[in-house]
């Protein structure tokens, strides 16, 4: 696969992440964690699992520009498969419900990498979900080189699994190929998403497309544009899923970097509202997804902190296709700053402050 990367963009990123991974404490744990959420119709597991790290971060390259999972990876220490192999079957001993299970697994990488997941780890997974009756899907995530370049690992993963259904969730981010390799140094264009998208298809297996919401160097508009286009990008590829992933800060990234130097903000929720309610508009059928990580913190997408959780709620209710009448412009006076933000074309010192100051209080304003 031909390697899309701007060199000077790269190696600020390296140089960022190398440095934090440096010093990281000496007791640092790898993050293994577990959740179990009842929905409307099924229970959904959500688990993170410390295997190697994202080869990706992991490259001179230094990863994606907003990517700080590697933090929690086991890195250079052994990868703890005994406690992984007990957490699958602890999580689901938690579960009290009749209800079908969809059981998420992130590796925070490529689930069919090799040197993130050793196969033997990949094949005991597998086969300790299929042996579960009431899992009825299993999802996981993958990078495009490692489905173009993996489909005989691939079909094993999948003819393990049966009946249970396989989903691969695929980080496109953007659609731009600008975008991909100067903001967010994914390293792949459109082209390999586009071929992944083919095998995946041929292969009958559900494809989830994460959107990104405002990569660095965007303006709040520009964003919008960017991820209402992309979500339309790929359902018209192929994508069964669209997962839109508003930035959330995390340590030892380019944004945390552009963040500490007031030079990148994360999205205003109104920006993810507008977002989520043009695509339920123009694709009511497409199921789509929308959980943001530290939704409502100052280093995930918020508002002026009175109005972030009906807002968030508001969203929740779209994806869920629930009737929405609300009229945003009446739910909270920080509306209107954001519509002078997003119309301000160009990104000035002003429209620079109404997002860094979104939390002042307007009376002392
Ligand atoms: S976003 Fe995905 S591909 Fe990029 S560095 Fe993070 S884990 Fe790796
Ligand atoms: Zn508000």
């Amino acid at each position: 696969m031909p390697l899309q990367k701007n060199f000077l963009l790269a190696s600020k990123i390296f140089e960022i992440r190398q440095e934090f991974l440096e010093n990281r404490p000496l007791d640092f744990k790898p993050k293994l964690w577990s959740s179990i959420t009842e929905t409307r119709q099924d229970i959904v597991i959500v688990m993170v699992v410390p295997t190697r790290g994202c080869s990706w971060a992991f490259s001179e390259s230094g990863g994606c520009s907003v990517c700080g999972y590697i933090n929690d990876s086991s890195h250079e220490r052994p990868i703890p498969e005994e406690r992984i192999l007990k957490e699958i079957d602890l999580t689901l001993s938690r579960v009290d419900s009749v209800k079908p299970i969809e059981f998420k697994l992130y590796n925070s990488g490529s689930f069919f990498d090799e040197n993130d997941v050793p196969k033997n780890l990949r094949i005991k997974i597998l086969e300790k979900i299929q042996k579960n009756p009431d899992i009825y899907k299993l999802s996981v995530e993958n990078r495009p080189e490692f489905l173009i370049n993996q489909v005989k690992i691939i079909k094993e993963a999948k003819k393990i699994l049966e009946p249970i259904q396989l989903e691969i969730g695929i980080g496109i981010e953007s659609s731009n190929n600008a975008i991909l390799k100067d903001c967010m140094n994914k390293g792949f264009s459109i082209k390999e998403y586009k071929k992944s998208v083919q095998i995946i298809r041929s292969l009958n297996i559900r494809l989830k497309s994460y959107v990104f919401v405002k990569p660095p160097f965007l303006t709040e508009n520009e964003a919008i544009v960017d991820a209402i286009k992309t979500a339309r990008d790929a359902i018209d590829i192929g994508t069964d899923v669209i997962s839109f992933n508003p930035c959330n800060i995390q340590n030892g990234t380019l944004v945390s970097h552009l963040h500490k130097q007031d030079r990148y903000q994360p999205p205003w929720i109104w920006s993810v509202l507008y977002i989520v309610k043009t695509i339920r508009e123009e694709f009511p059928n497409i199921e789509i997804l929308c959980e943001p990580t530290a939704g409502g913190k100052l280093r995930g997408t918020h508002n002026c902190g009175k109005c972030d959780k009906t807002v968030l709620d508001l969203i929740n209710k779209i994806t869920e296709k629930e009737e929405v009448n609300d009229d945003p412009s009446k739910l909270c006076s920080c509306f209107c700053k954001w519509k002078v933000l997003v119309e301000t074309p160009i990104e000035t010192f002003r429209s620079r402050n109404l997002s860094r100051l979104r939390r002042l209080d307007p009376l002392n304003e």
